[in-house]
């Protein structure tokens, strides 16, 4: 592979169960053998996995020996317990990270802490820490669901961006031409922070369908009618699934995109499937 190999991540959750721990650790260390540019590892809006997430940054960083992101969130924390994940962070070596919104489970009530939206999350971390961390950010080519509309999300993400980011990862989308076109109107407002594509492996239909609905990502109609079509059939499903988004993919890096930071659900096998259908592999 030459230097200008698309940058590749992989994103994890982090475990409840000592069992599935072990099976994180495992498909980590196969992904790992793609030389990805990063991990990331996912944290539970108020708190909720703030140990097992330090936790398993710690080891992805530390044993797998893959620089590790951990996602940090601001709604439910406040700046105390952010300020000191950071510092526990900034002392391990941590040089990335994502800073999101997050979503409080249902039941926990509205927005709670001491920062609302992103843009302060973002603000925070630099006024906290400078320039130590490269800052991702989250984007929705397709909307975020709470939005009020595309113009008004679009202009909050300029805002976030330009609170300090150093790139972007979107929320997972079928639809390229929706992320390109999201790019082109963050470039016309003068933004340039690098956009990398989130993709979800398609391995399950009902599971992407309630995921999809309840984060705003659209499952287009000739997916969906084709993944019904496949019933209980497992394997036809990650056989198309595959080759759809490897489809996409390839589009989207031949369309300029500088990377793909896929969404693993804690697997290995269809984020590497797909890898090696683009030549991505070590
Ligand atoms: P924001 O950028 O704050 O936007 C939230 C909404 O508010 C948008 O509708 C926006 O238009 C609006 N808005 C933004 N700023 C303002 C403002 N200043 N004034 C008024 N309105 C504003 N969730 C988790 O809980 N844990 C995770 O680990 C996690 N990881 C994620 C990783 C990625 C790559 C992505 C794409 C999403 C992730 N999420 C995660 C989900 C995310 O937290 C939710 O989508 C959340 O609803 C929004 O987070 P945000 O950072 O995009 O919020």
């Amino acid at each position: 592979m030459t230097s200008s190999r698309p940058n590749v991540s992989f994103e994890f959750f982090p475990a409840k169960t000592e069992a599935g721990h072990e099976k994180l650790l495992a498909n980590a260390r196969r992904l790992a053998a793609e030389r990805p540019h990063f991990f990331s590892c996912t944290y539970g809006a108020g708190g909720s996995t703030r140990d097992r997430t330090l936790n398993t940054v710690l080891q992805l960083d530390g044993e797998v020996k893959v620089p590790t992101a951990p996602h940090l969130s601001c709604v439910g924390d406040s700046k105390d317990d952010l300020r000191s994940l950071l510092t526990q962070y900034q002392a391990a070596g941590i040089r990335r990270i994502v800073a999101l919104r997050g979503d409080l489970p249902s039941g926990m009530g509205m927005a709670s802490g001491e920062l609302r939206y992103a843009n302060e999350l973002v603000e925070f971390i630099r006024r906290e820490t400078g320039d130590h961390f490269h800052i991702e950010i989250a984007a929705y080519p397709e909307m975020h669901p709470q939005a009020r509309g595309f113009e008004d999300d679009m202009a909050n993400f300029v805002r976030k961006a330009r609170a300090g980011a150093d790139s972007a990862i979107t929320q997972y989308f079928f639809n390229a031409d929706a992320y390109f076109y999201f790019v082109e109107r963050v470039r016309k407002a003068g933004v340039d922070t690098p956009i990398v594509p989130g993709i979800m492996p398609v391995t399950n239909y009902s599971k992407l369908a309630r995921f999809s609905d309840a984060c705003g990502a659209e499952l287009p109609r000739w997916m969906r009618k084709q993944l019904e079509a496949y019933g209980d059939d497992v394997q036809s499903i990650q056989a198309y699934g595959e080759q759809v988004i490897s489809a996409m993919c390839e589009r989207l890096l031949a369309g300029g995109a500088p990377g793909l930071h896929f969404y693993t659900l804690n697997q290995a096998e269809p984020s590497l499937a797909i890898c090696s259908n683009l030549g991505l592999g070590a």
